[in-house]
């Protein structure tokens, strides 16, 4: 624990039980999300989004945490977001498709927003790029692609 996992865009040293980075809100290495999730370390740091590796403490297995950046985060955007997961989530019980992923579980702990996501073999995932911030794209095209990519996260 300590140090921020973002050590590129962030590095912030934190104190010693500090569970979220002091300077951007991502959580550090170590701590358990909701008691369950321990977080390993950063995968993938987009424009407002980080994408974590955890081990699910409950079923014993890798996942992936995507979760805001609570400093660059509004009100609005973090009840946009779990909207988005709760969606993707019960959508995630319905799809039977074992190369989709499965959004397992979201919630809120502290500063931070985040949804479960099982791992994907091959890293597919993080090789992919978010189709969010393409300039221009009209906002309702943005959130239906991005409901799309985060209920099938399927590479754009
Ligand atoms: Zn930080």
């Amino acid at each position: 624990m300590g140090m921020c996992l973002d050590l590129e865009g962030c590095g912030f040293a934190n104190r010693e039980k500090a569970r979220f980075c002091a300077h951007c809100g991502i959580p550090l290495e170590g701590i358990f999300l909701q008691g369950r999730y321990e977080v390993q370390e950063l995968a993938l740091k987009e424009r407002k989004t980080v994408t974590l590796r955890a081990l699910d403490r409950h079923q014993g297995q890798s996942v992936l945490v995507r979760a805001l950046i609570p400093q660059s985060a509004t009100e609005g955007e973090r009840e946009e977001f779990l909207q988005d997961a709760e969606l993707a989530a019960s959508l995630s019980e319905r799809v039977e498709d074992p190369g989709s992923v499965r959004v397992l579980d979201y919630g809120q702990d502290g500063p931070l927003v985040f949804l479960i996501k099982a791992e994907q073999r091959g890293g597919a995932e993080i090789a992919s790029r978010s189709t969010l911030n393409w300039p221009g794209m009209p906002r309702l095209v943005a959130k239906s692609s991005r409901w799309i990519s985060m209920a099938t996260m399927m590479p754009p």
